[in-house]
């Protein structure tokens, strides 16, 4: 069976950072779940759907061929033929992609195709990284991590990466996304036996090491 090492968080953690290099490091494989979500949404976006229609976002994910790897280091996302792994990180798709990962009949469906990918995978485990996969998708994971970090700091690490942006509006965009999420899974506070992990004063190799620290620690107590 292949574990579930899942790390939740909110945008700007460092959860998708942290979360690949420790796949990479460890050889395990990596499941970025925002990107599914955000192609699900360029999918329902590409149908000329109405984003905020949950009908019409249920029917296109109903037939919904997207491919996802595991690897670390090929972050190639498709839906059907189409490489929309730039596409998804597109404005017009983050702007969306909350009214999608809204409705709960797709994200049940969404959920499945999470188990099955790690299921299936070629890995002695997946790093799964998402905002309610400590709590729904993977709640008897044998190691379950909250990367958290304060607004500030989280607001200043997206507007770095996205260089070039206005650092206002990218800190206005990123609390808009927390709260019209956090209405929908709390990803701001640890489940019970979900070991919390604050990136707001430690560097990014610091941040990977206080990871890497909880998952032996809980791969030990897992397998003894
Ligand atoms: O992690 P990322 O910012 O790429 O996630 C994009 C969006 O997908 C989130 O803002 C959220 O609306 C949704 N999402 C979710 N559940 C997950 C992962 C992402 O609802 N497990």
């Amino acid at each position: 069976m292949t574990d579930f090492i899942a790390i939740d968080g909110p945008a700007g953690s460092g959860k998708s950072s942290v979360s690949k290099a420790v796949a990479r490091q460890l050889g395990f494989g990596y499941l970025d779940t925002g990107s599914a979500y955000r192609a699900l949404a360029w999918h329902v976006l590409d149908q000329g759907a109405d984003t905020a229609d949950a009908d019409a976002v249920l029917a296109a994910a109903s037939a919904f061929p997207v491919e996802l790897g595991l690897d670390p280091d090929d972050r190639t996302v498709r839906v059907g033929a189409v490489d929309v792994t730039d596409a998804i990180r597109e404005p017009r798709v983050s702007g969306a992609v909350s009214g999608v990962a809204r409705v709960p009949a797709v994200r049940d469906q969404v959920n499945r195709l999470f188990r099955t990918l790690v299921a299936d995978a070629p890995y002695p485990a997946v790093v799964v990284e998402g905002r309610d996969i400590t709590t729904v998708v993977a709640p008897d994971a044998p190691v379950r991590i909250l990367l958290t970090a304060a607004p500030e700091v989280r607001a200043a690490r997206r507007a770095g990466e996205l260089a070039g942006e206005n650092a206002a509006a990218v800190a206005e965009a990123l609390h808009r996304r927390d709260a019209s999420d956090s209405a929908v899974v709390d990803f701001l506070n640890a489940a019970d036996g979900v070991e919390v992990v604050d990136s707001t004063d430690l560097d990014f190799p610091q941040t990977i090491d206080a990871v890497l620290t909880v998952i032996q620690r809980r791969r030990g107590v897992h397998n003894g």
